[in-house]
């Protein structure tokens, strides 16, 4: 049994109250901060193990036993210290990778438009409504120089050499029998303008000169005229085969016919017979119905539309019509229709 006074000498390594040793405090705290994030270098525990080893608590000889020295709490928070300040050097950071950014699909460049081709030229139908234009544009026919009757004839006569020599539309001077020139006197008061010869015209070379044409003898005496004292003429001047209608090519051919013509018998009315003179004279596709209720003129004559006499033939009905045309003729000639007897 140990005497009363005595006490075990401390180990060498101290104890503490806690029953841990300091080397084993150390450890603990070494773990504690582990478990706290700092990191040692291999070899750090051991050595600063040996570093907080109290200092050996050596009984003086004879004094009174000593109590171990514990480990002080400053001691504690060094070695915390001295841990943290042994953390390795936070190894380099290698810098994020450079994010890549998938690229986007390649889309495939379409193949470029063929350029549009060039829209073509649209059709600006002339002023007046008419279908095409004509060689009708010229000076009003007074203001012509004054040729005396004698050359005109003459002119006239050439004129109509050239007409009867003309082969300008293959198709109809193949089926003519002759050209239809025109009848009539110089400086006539009035002159008719119908469409084209028929067989019988083509025949005998004078216009008007069939069933038609006895219908416009009448209407013409009706109005107070001989057939000799008007001047008769057509579009053309040979007879389309069937008795057809001019065509458009055919009526721009013999339009200079008609035109220098009219120059040199300078009438003073004209009364277009029909749609096709109205067409092709005044370059107006507006029917005839429009046409013989306004105030036309052509070159400075003035212009009455009406019904062509084959066409009054067909329709009968349509007669008094083109009775009410003839007297606003005569109204504007400044004539009156003779009275019945
Ligand atoms: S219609 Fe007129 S342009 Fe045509 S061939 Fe006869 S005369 Fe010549």
């Amino acid at each position: 049994m140990a005497p009363e006074n005595s006490t075990e000498n401390p180990p060498e390594n101290g104890g503490t109250s806690q029953g841990l040793t300091l080397p084993e405090q150390v450890a603990l705290h070494v773990e504690l901060l582990r478990l706290a994030g700092v990191r040692f270098l291999p070899g750090d525990p051991a050595r600063l193990s040996t570093m907080a080893a109290p200092p050996v608590n050596r009984p003086s000889p004879g004094g009174p036993p000593q109590r171990p020295l514990e480990a002080s709490a400053p001691a504690t928070g060094r070695l915390a210290d001295m841990a943290r300040s042994q953390q390795p050097a936070a190894p380099p950071i290698d810098p994020p990778p450079p994010i890549v950014q998938p690229k986007p699909p390649v889309r495939p460049v379409p193949a470029a438009r063929p350029a549009p081709a060039t829209p073509p030229p649209v059709f600006t139908p002339p002023k007046g409504g008419g279908l095409f234009t004509l060689e009708q544009v010229g000076a009003p026919l007074d203001s012509l120089p004054v040729l005396d009757s004698a050359t005109r004839l003459e002119m006239l006569e050439q004129l109509r050499g050239e007409v009867a020599a003309c082969k300008r539309c293959a198709p109809l001077v193949s089926e003519r029998t002759q050209t239809v020139f025109g009848v009539g006197p110089l400086d006539a008061e009035l002159c008719v303008v119908g469409e084209a010869p028929g067989a019988n015209e083509d025949k005998l070379g004078e216009p008007f000169v069939g069933e038609a044409g006895q219908l416009l003898n009448k209407m013409l005496g009706a109005c107070g005229f001989e057939r000799s004292q008007v001047f008769i003429c057509n579009i053309l001047r040979c007879r389309p085969p069937g008795n057809r209608q001019p065509l458009p090519d055919e009526a721009l051919a013999c339009n200079p016919f008609l035109v220098r013509t009219l120059e040199l018998v300078r009438p003073k009315f004209l009364c277009l017979m029909g749609a096709t003179p109205t067409r092709y004279l005044l370059d107006q596709s507006t029917g005839v119905g429009v046409l013989r209720k306004r105030d036309l003129a052509w070159r400075g004559i003035p212009v009455q539309a009406t019904y062509h006499p084959a066409y009054l033939l067909r329709y009968p009905d349509k007669k008094r019509d083109a009775w009410e045309d003839l007297l606003r003729m005569l109204d504007r000639m400044g004539r009156t229709p003779p009275k019945a007897p």
